[in-house]
């Protein structure tokens, strides 16, 4: 049987509730109102109030500043309604301790956090960018309940929505002598010994396809047999939609053609091991879909999970 694979991957228990978005009565009335939850962003970075919770209660977010800005509406589950507000500045009953960036928190988040921080994320990144109309270069205006912007020069008017990225991702596995050996590569930029998976941007009139083809060639210089879609994951580091695959190849031989890495290399699930264990080898963060994928051939490999293999020294 197949590894499911979780956290921001695949479906998100959040209702995104986009009906009521352009309903400003409803949204106030909920905003207010004890279901409510908020989160509250600061410089790309979380405050939270205790340790063990992320979220502010209305209450607490109309104490904090004498006038919020507009709120991003993030959708419900069950009864419970989200939003998100970004500062720029620390609240003074705050300080540097109450602030957390993304990442970290990411490795404590549940599921349904998880998928609000990356939505609020995306969209703030998004909004900072966005303050003037591409088309005409006006100033715009946050609408939507976050999810767009427009343009306020009246004979442009443009209303403009967020843009996402689309990358792919993928493992390669080599069966040229089934071998079943996984291609790992890394940049010159990470931290000594880390790997991952290859990724890359997706080109305009490009199929997400032909860009895994294209990557694979450029990178690495192989040719692939084939491959499929395994699952998406949103990446608001700061716009990204990484869209993974899992490839094979029937050629082996490496070649760097386009130098945007360092050094790749073919590896097996035993060496895998042997190279986690003795700290020699580092992979992806556990949220990363490049981590899922490395893990999904892995247990097709072992049957067992990557997240039981760690260095000897910290078990
Ligand atoms: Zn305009």
């Amino acid at each position: 049987m197949q590894q499911s694979i979780q956290s921001t991957l695949g479906v998100s228990p959040i209702d995104r509730h986009a009906e009521i978005r352009q309903n400003q009565s409803e949204l106030n009335s909920i905003r207010s109102s004890e279901q409510s939850e908020f989160l509250i962003w600061i410089k790309g970075r979380i405050l939270f109030d205790r340790p063990d919770s992320l979220f502010f209660s209305y209450q607490q977010v109309s104490a904090l500043a004498t006038k919020l800005p507009e709120p991003i509406y993030l959708g419900k589950n069950f009864e419970k309604h989200f939003f998100a507000y970004q500062l720029f500045e620390l609240p003074e009953a705050y300080t540097e301790s109450n602030l957390t960036d993304l990442r970290s928190i990411s490795l404590i988040a549940d599921e349904e956090e998880l998928g609000l921080l990356f939505h609020s994320q995306g969209l703030f990144n998004w909004h900072r960018n966005h303050k003037y109309c591409a088309a005409c270069g006006c100033k715009t205006e946050i609408g939507n309940a976050g999810h767009s912007r427009k343009c306020q020069n009246e004979e442009c008017n443009k209303d403009h929505f967020p843009r996402i990225d689309p990358a792919v991702i993928f493992t390669i596995s080599d069966n040229s002598q089934n071998k079943d050996r996984l291609l790992l590569a890394r940049q010159a930029a990470w931290d000594e010994g880390r790997y991952s998976v290859i990724a890359g941007f997706v080109e305009p009139g490009e199929s997400l396809e032909n860009a895994v083809i294209r990557e694979t060639y450029e990178e690495v210089g192989l040719k692939l047999k084939s491959a499929s879609y395994v699952a998406s994951q949103p990446w608001p580091f700061p716009s990204s939609m990484m869209v993974g695959f899992e490839a094979v190849t029937d050629t082996n031989e490496i070649t760097l053609i386009d130098n945007e890495l360092e050094h790749a290399m073919w590896i097996s699930a035993d060496e895998m091991i042997e190279e986690i264990e003795s700290g020699k080898l580092k992979l992806p963060f556990s949220v990363s879909i490049s981590w899922h994928l490395i893990d999904r051939w892995f247990h097709q490999q072992t049957g067992r999970s990557l997240a039981t293999v760690t260095p000897k020294d910290e078990i």
